[in-house]
């Protein structure tokens, strides 16, 4: 019998009236022929209010308690589930975390699910049941009680569905599915039908607060498909799944990230380490850096840019001072009047002409670009705030998000169920919600070329890009940041065979723009790190950074995404610094 996970957030039941609904759906999918496990929140706020209650009495409430506290929450609104199954005439029953047998670490607050187990599940789904699982909470080895990290029950659902290898998962939410950018910001927005496991991680990272990213990494990496949908009506929502909506097109969503500051580190010597101690300083005080962008420094030196959410510029600003000091730098300087504009797209990775697509809006909006990273399936833009808006309109409306795109043809690959040999990775893991390094490659066969001294003007990234599209050259990496008096510098790598050429026609480019010199430098290497988990073990980074700088390798360009962290170093260097990668990982290869 298909098995069907349901899961409901605060708001969907907040009181009596919206649990009874939420017990009607669950009754009418198991009359339909279905299995079904209900996985529930704390009803409306409640979290919050326990918050609130221990911060009355204490500035620091132990890990352990507040776990202890929290935990009730969800187990309120089990029992209340039952009840009102049971008040329906259907048989319901509540589990907690521990009853279930969710096994987790003993990271109080956001411990990291070890194992669960199915037994007693299946059982009674077997007998009839509709089982009503607690979210958010698991127990230690020491049976003391542990939750997940707010918004958790997304994950337990997600992970109960891959241990029962459900047929797919629902998550009913108060918003009726995915964007393709925030509606609130831009009401021309559309619903996505389906959306990709790794846009949609991309697009929760972006802010897309739909659901938490390790749900979706969960999903992933287990092959769970996940329907985002609203508790209020029964209209479909969005599938997340592996495949995206409309396979062909370059772009599936946009998004803005109003808050960031812009953080610059200028000449550094250029030598190994140094991003490794800039960035552990940083990781040192929790925050989470975005944007990194390091460019190929002029004699010796080179300068870092990122960007930080807003919020964590104070904290930043002691780290940079403080690596500053320590790497003998010549200044730091920030903005925080900043904000980020990305797309995202799985189909970018096989197109050419999506950036200079991009760029171009951007220039005929009047938006100046203060800053470009990409990777392989988002490109992101760092813009005045004032402009920020008017900057998301502009691209979602290059892109044509707003156009229902056509149906998949027929014979495209759709979601496949759950796949078995995933849960191998589980045993041999230990912890199911471990990092799981899928590659570590290395792409000798690219060459880079440097643009110095770009105006700080409107339109040169589109000029500059369009150019190149229309030479017929591929670009890869894009990276541009401000450095030293307001000048930006440019790079980009292109495919070896094509650098003289690819220089020249930039350097013809670049000469009517009023930029700068162009070079180009055929020794390069990138090494790139993939996998699940990226998002929620922060420390991927510096981990490549320190087995870098371990063997004496020098980070000339860097960009991150949720699924992949590469870097571009000394073409020299390229089979040592897979050697250093591969032994530094050794221990979570998928
Ligand atoms: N009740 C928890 C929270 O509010 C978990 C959840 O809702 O997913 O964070
Ligand atoms: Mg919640």
């Amino acid at each position: 019998m298909p098995l069907v996970v349901q899961k409901f957030g605060g708001t969907s039941v907040a009181d009596s009236q919206k649990i009874l609904a939420a017990a009607r759906k669950a009754i009418r999918t198991q009359q339909a022929g279905n299995q079904v496990l209900m996985v529930v929140s704390a009803m409306g706020k409640n979290t919050d209010v326990l918050v609130d209650l221990a911060a009355e009495l204490t500035d620091r409430p132990p890990a352990r308690e507040m776990d202890m506290l929290l935990s009730t929450g969800e187990q309120v609104s089990v029992a209340l589930m039952a009840m009102a199954i049971g008040s329906l005439g259907a048989k319901g029953i509540s589990l907690t975390g521990g009853q279930i047998g969710i096994r987790t670490d003993s990271t109080h607050t956001k411990a990291r699910i070890k194992s669960i187990s199915t037994e007693r599940m299946r059982r009674l789904l077997d007998e009839g049941y509709i089982v009503i699982a607690a979210g958010f909470q698991g127990i230690d080895e020491d049976l003391n009680i542990t939750t997940l990290g707010r918004g958790g029950s997304d994950t337990t659902a997600v992970a109960l569905a891959a241990v029962l290898g459900a047929d797919t998962c629902e998550i009913y939410t108060d918003v009726d599915g995915v964007y393709t950018t925030d509606p609130r910001l831009l009401p021309a927005a559309r619903k996505m039908r389906q959306v990709s496991y790794d846009e949609m991680l991309e697009l929760a990272s972006l802010g897309a607060g739909v659901m938490h990213s390790r749900a979706i990494e969960f999903g992933k990496k287990f092959v769970v498909p996940i329907h985002v949908r609203s508790s209020f009506t029964d209209i479909p929502g969005t599938m997340i799944v592996a495949e995206p909506e409309a396979p062909d097109l370059a772009v599936s969503g946009a998004a803005l990230v109003k808050d960031e500051a812009l953080v610059t580190l200028c000449g550094i010597p250029d030598t190994p380490g140094t991003s490794l101690t800039l960035f552990s300083k940083i990781a040192a005080r929790n925050v989470a850096v975005d944007m990194i962008v390091q460019n190929v420094g002029a004699a010796g030196f080179a300068d870092i840019s990122f960007t930080v959410p807003r919020d964590d510029l104070r904290a930043t600003r002691d780290a940079v001072e403080e690596a500053r000091l320590e790497l003998g730098a010549a200044y730091c300087a920030d903005r925080e009047d900043v904000s980020k504009v990305s797309v995202v797209g799985l189909g970018m990775a096989r197109q050419t002409g999506v950036a200079d697509r991009m760029f171009r809006a951007l220039a005929e909006a009047g938006i100046n670009i203060l800053m470009i990273a990409t990777s392989e399936i988002k490109i992101s833009v760092l813009v005045n705030r004032e402009q920020g808006a008017e900057a998301l309109r502009a691209v979602h409306r290059a892109f044509a998000l707003e156009r229902e795109p056509a149906p998949p043809r027929a014979g495209t690959a759709q979601s496949q169920p759950a796949h078995r040999d995933a849960l191998a990775i589980v045993t041999r893991l230990q912890g199911m919600e471990d990092l799981t390094i899928s590659d570590i490659a290395l792409d000798e066969t690219q060459a880079r070329v440097t643009i110095a001294g770009v105006p700080d003007r409107p339109g040169i990234a589109a000029r500059v890009f369009e150019g190149i599209a229309a030479g017929g050259q591929f670009v890869d990496m894009i990276v541009q940041s401000i450095g030293h008096e307001e000048q930006a510098s440019m790079s980009f790598t292109v495919p070896r065979a094509d650098l003289d050429k690819a220089v020249a026609l930039v350097s013809g480019l670049a000469k009517g723009l009023g930029c700068g010199a162009v070079s180009g430098s055929p020794r390069i290497a990138k090494l790139s790190v993939s996998g699940v988990g990226l998002r929620s073990h922060t420390d991927v980074a510096i981990r490549m950074f320190r087995a870098l700088a371990g063997t004496g390798i020098n980070v000339e360009m860097i960009n991150t995404s949720e699924v992949r962290v590469n870097v571009v170093v000394d073409g020299q260097k390229g089979q040592a610094g897979l050697k250093a990668l591969q032994d530094a990982f050794a221990d979570v290869r998928g």
